[in-house]
């Protein structure tokens, strides 16, 4: 099997203009980067808000596993197929960090022969969004510190400023510094620190806005931090939210790219996935609606953070109205939740395989509480064995779920043609979305939804100052807002070594955060890493150009 760059180099890409021509646009309505990439433009978007929507597929997951899931190889597969298989479809995807790449991780651009194009490119700067996230943010924090430097007229506590400073690189010396040493030319000295872009507000509030006149108020309420006499600071307090929309006005319009088989694929913004919501943005979401007949789309993590957040907070805020969930899972990542060890996933395991199905259950249970039809699509990996996978269906037909066996990643789009017609059926009937809760729940209570119902507490314990700050938030107007939730990934607890379907757990929220901004308050619970480090042996000492000129050793 070749690597998924070198799947990637040998595809035979159309020019975009072509690529945009499936979509309905003509020449005028994009604006090209080089040959392969484009943006579609702002007044194109405008000018098709009001047109009929196309059928909205998430792709979710079990909770991840070092074994490897495939959401975005999943979804860019059914993408391909339910184009195969005659319907207009387009892929939805978030766009990558540039500090994984160096660090671990791999791309984000799919996998085998389910992959967007040109992967390099999206790996890398692709079309500056993210540069234009990074100076935004910056400039806030910029005119944050020169406030302070000159006077101070908003009386701005400089030991509680809340806004940090961001960039796109893996940097654990940068999570906490000391700015403006070196005298009073260079401002008030006060302690600060980075995170990486995509964990930055800015982030999630280009993901959440619905155009430039909203970017720009988003960016206005944003909270910087605290006066002396403990009152917020906002962004707009500053005077900060013109410029920072001036420098976000391109990043905003969603980024057009192909798959291998040569389907359109919107690629456009990149929020964490545990201090913010984990799915690409709102703008291109809607554009591949009002173009397309179906749009797939993915949610980070599995599906009790990355879909409850896309449900929750995405289709809440934007008005969407997802019509079915995919619940991708592997023989190997549930056999790692029915407790075998990475080493010893290539032996067959039929027991282990059928414990950790449990997890599987409970998300299928978690997809039909929203409403969503759902179905699980098997990402075939080549050591899994029929026995495996007739038991993994047989779980499935127990409990009322249509399971397709997928083979996108080995054959691309011909391999996730059964998923597309499943897919297809079970839209047929219209979704029947409702949020987990109401908007005038009070903040506490949602998090307290979110824990017994998604995850299956018994018991959620806030600290006292937390309950004081969320009922500040709610006295001061906040309280209509949903609740973005930061746990680990690994388990539906707050304890990442408890897999497959844990029960008697308490969830501990240890810190709440504001995110006025993009429209959510954040409840964390946990150690949540907001600047990642580069691991003891980094992919960066593999990465280079070989004698072509071609990036290598980056995937
Ligand atoms: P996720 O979106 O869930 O994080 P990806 O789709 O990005 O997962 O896939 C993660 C990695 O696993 C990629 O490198 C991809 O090539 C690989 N992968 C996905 N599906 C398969 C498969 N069926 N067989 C082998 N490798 C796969
Ligand atoms: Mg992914």
């Amino acid at each position: 099997m070749k690597s998924d760059i070198q799947i990637a180099r040998e595809a035979e890409k159309l020019p975009i203009a072509q690529i945009a021509a499936r979509l309905g646009l003509g020449e005028a309505d994009f604006l090209p980067y080089g040959h392969d990439k484009a943006k579609i433009a702002h007044e194109v978007i405008a000018g098709i808000a009001g047109r009929p929507q196309g059928r909205l597929i998430l792709v979710t997951a079990i909770n991840p596993t070092p074994a490897g899931e495939g959401k975005t190889t999943t979804t860019v597969g059914l993408g391909d197929a339910l184009n195969r298989i005659g319907k207009q479809a387009t892929v939805c995807i978030r766009e990558a960090s540039l500090g994984p790449n160096f660090g671990m991780k791999g791309g984000a651009a799919g996998g085998g022969y389910a992959q967007i194009v040109p992967m390099e490119d999206m790996n890398l700067h692709f079309t500056g969004d993210f540069h234009a996230v990074t100076s935004a943010h910056n400039l806030l924090a910029a005119m944050i510190d020169n406030h302070i430097h000159w006077g101070n007229a908003l009386r701005i506590d400089p030991r509680r400023v809340t806004w940090r400073r961001v960039m796109d690189m893996n940097d654990r010396v940068l999570r906490q510094v000391v700015v403006a040493l070196g005298g009073p030319a260079n401002g008030v000295p006060r302690e600060c620190g980075f995170d990486i872009t995509v964990a930055s507000e800015v982030m999630a509030i280009l993901c959440l806005a619905s155009d430039l006149a909203d970017l720009q108020a988003r960016l206005g309420r944003i909270v910087i931090g605290q006066t002396f006499d403990r009152k917020p600071v906002t962004a707009h307090d500053l005077g900060a939210e013109g410029a920072m929309t001036v420098l976000l006005r391109d990043a905003l319009q969603p980024n057009l790219v192909q798959t291998l088989e040569n389907n359109p694929a919107l690629v456009h913004g990149g929020p964490f996935a545990n201090i913010a919501h984990g799915c690409n943005s709102v703008m291109a979401t809607r554009t591949a609606l009002a173009l397309s007949d179906y749009v797939v789309t993915e949610a980070g993590f599995g599906a009790d953070l990355g879909a409850e957040k896309f449900l929750n907070i995405k289709c809440r805020l934007a008005g969407l109205q997802p019509d079915a969930a995919v619940l991708v899972a592997t023989v190997r990542a549930l056999k790692m939740n029915g407790g075998v060890a990475r080493a010893d996933l290539a032996a067959e395991n039929v027991a282990a395989l059928q414990a950790g199905c449990a997890n599987l259950g409970r998300h299928i249970e978690n997809m039909r509480s929203f409403g969503l039809p759902v179905v699980v699509a098997i990402n075939h990996f080549s050591g899994d064995s029929d026995a495996e996978i007739a038991a993994l269906s047989d779980y499935c037909r127990e409990h009322g779920v249509q399971a397709v066996l997928c083979r996108h990643w080995a054959e691309g789009g011909r391999g996730a043609e059964e998923l597309a017609h499943a897919v297809v059926a079970l839209t047929e009937g219209g979704g029947d979305f409702t949020p987990l809760y109401p908007d005038e729940m009070p903040l506490a209570e949602k998090i307290e939804t979110i824990c017994r119902r998604i995850y299956r507490a018994d018991q959620v314990e806030f600290l006292p100052h937390i309950l004081e700050r969320l009922n500040e938030w709610q006295a001061a107007g906040y309280g209509h807002l949903p609740v973005c939730m930061a746990k680990t990934q690994y388990s539906f607890s707050a304890n990442p070594a408890a897999l497959g379907a844990p029960e008697g757990f308490t969830i501990p929220v240890r810190e709440v955060r504001l995110a006025a901004g993009a429209g959510f308050v954040v409840a964390i619970c946990g150690d949540i890493m907001t600047m990642p480090g580069l691991p003891r042996d980094p992919a960066a000492l593999r990465v280079g150009l070989d004698a072509d000129g071609h990036v290598q050793g980056l995937f």
